[in-house]
């Protein structure tokens, strides 16, 4: 499972356990990005402190673990390299990317680097998530034609209506992150003054 995690939160931790057993998978390995080429860089929080606050939220999980392997890339971090590179690592496995809805549709109109290689080379679970319209139509609508859809096999799970946008923004707001994140996430936070500051483009604002 790719993703900035800036803060990794329990819609990403529900999402993986939910994808672990409807689809019989052994393990899952969270994979944060170095620097995600659909963000901007000044918006994202330091990758060690996002990789920190990840293996924080999934340690004590036995089939949770998280890799290094973006965040010790140089450059911008692109799921098709991260991908491949598993692929020979764990020659024989059969990998599966878990996605969320907005992911995965970004990825079938073809906005992710490769994207039509990537949906070739594993297997996809598409989780719904709160906000983005997803069903067996909508994946057909959006991959129109351009991307084989076999791979790709759609997850209902509860309704997560967490973001981490909406955690940053309750962060510097003042408002209680509490029972949105794990316990230790939300000290790591606190211990490092993270989100606390307005992001750039508004405090040139005032
Ligand atoms: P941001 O608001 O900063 O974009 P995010 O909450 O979307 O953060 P990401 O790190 O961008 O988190 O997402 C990583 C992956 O997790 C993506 O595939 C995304 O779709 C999925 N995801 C994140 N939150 C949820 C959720 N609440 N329910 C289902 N999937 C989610
Ligand atoms: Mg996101």
């Amino acid at each position: 499972m790719g993703g900035t995690f800036d803060p990794i939160h329990y819609g990403h931790l529900v999402t993986a356990e939910e994808a672990l057993t409807q689809f019989r998978l052994d393990h899952v390995v969270f994979v944060p990005n170095r620097l995600s080429p659909l963000k901007d860089p000044a918006d994202v929080t330091d990758p060690e402190h996002r990789y920190l606050m990840t293996f924080l939220a999934t340690v004590a999980n036995p089939r949770f673990g998280v890799s290094r392997v973006e965040i010790d890339r140089p450059g911008a971090s692109y799921t098709i390299d991260t991908m491949r590179d598993l692929a020979a690592r764990h020659p024989g496995a059969t990998l599966f990317y878990i996605t969320g809805a907005d992911a995965i549709l970004q990825i079938l109109r073809g906005e992710w680097d490769q994207s039509a290689e990537l949906l070739a080379l594993c297997q996809f679970i598409a989780a719904t998530r709160p906000g983005f319209a997803l069903s067996e139509e909508t994946l057909r609508r959006t991959g129109g034609g351009r991307a084989p859809l076999e791979n790709v096999h759609l997850m209902t799970i509860p309704a997560m209506a967490i973001s981490s946008t909406d955690i940053r923004a309750r962060v510097r707001a003042g408002r209680p992150i509490t029972y949105l994140v794990p316990e230790a996430v939300e000290a790591y936070i606190a211990k490092h003054g993270l989100y606390r500051r307005v992001p750039a483009p508004e405090a040139a604002g005032g």
